[in-house]
């Protein structure tokens, strides 16, 4: 598996599959969230309130992650994660590292080969940069999966550097 960091817009990459830091509602939200529905046009959200219909009548759980059409966008599939709200309190570590483990679980059911994620929580969830880049790169490195390319999209460069920087370590 092969693994970069790119400075950019989620919605704008060629990749099978993009991964949506959603919220439990999968109702739409700011953010990522936002910039998916607003540009991947109605479809997407059409396929989040069947889900809630069905399989997720609470929501989609913290951790967890499913996959909808990408409508407009040039992906395949979006994969909708929840990642936890920061905590200094409590460590939510775990399932921060569950939405990365999950997602690649989904997409290897899809038969998704490359996949981009963006700093899932780190937003209006207020992880830190640097906890959350460790948390992404060491845990889609000890995933098992069928997935070739994983591309982390971060928005701004200062993230970009933090995730590239986590990359090189080792
Ligand atoms: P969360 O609620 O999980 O914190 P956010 O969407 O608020 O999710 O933020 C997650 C990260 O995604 C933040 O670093 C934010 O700057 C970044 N981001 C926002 N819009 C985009 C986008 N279009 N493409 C890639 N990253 C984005």
């Amino acid at each position: 598996m092969r693994i970069e960091a790119v400075q950019g817009d989620i919605t704008e990459q060629h990749v099978d599959a993009v991964v949506n830091a959603a919220n439990t509602s999968l109702l739409g939200g700011g953010g990522v969230d936002g910039a998916i529905h607003r540009r991947g046009g109605g479809e997407i959200l059409e396929a989040c309130r069947r889900l809630r219909a069905t399989d997720y009548p609470d929501g989609l759980p913290v951790g967890s992650a499913v996959a909808t059409t990408a409508g407009e966008l040039p992906a395949q599939w979006v994969i909708h994660t929840v990642g936890p709200t920061y905590s200094s309190s409590e460590d939510r570590s775990a399932s921060l590292a569950s939405c990365y483990r999950e997602s690649l679980r989904v997409a290897d059911s899809l038969g998704a080969r490359s996949v981009a994620f963006p700093a899932v929580s780190t937003g209006v969830y207020r992880y830190p940069v640097e906890a959350a880049a460790e948390i992404a790169v060491a845990e889609v490195r000890a995933t098992d999966s069928a997935v070739e390319l994983v591309r982390f999209v971060l928005f701004d460069e200062r993230t970009r550097s933090v995730f590239a920087e986590v990359l090189d370590r080792d």
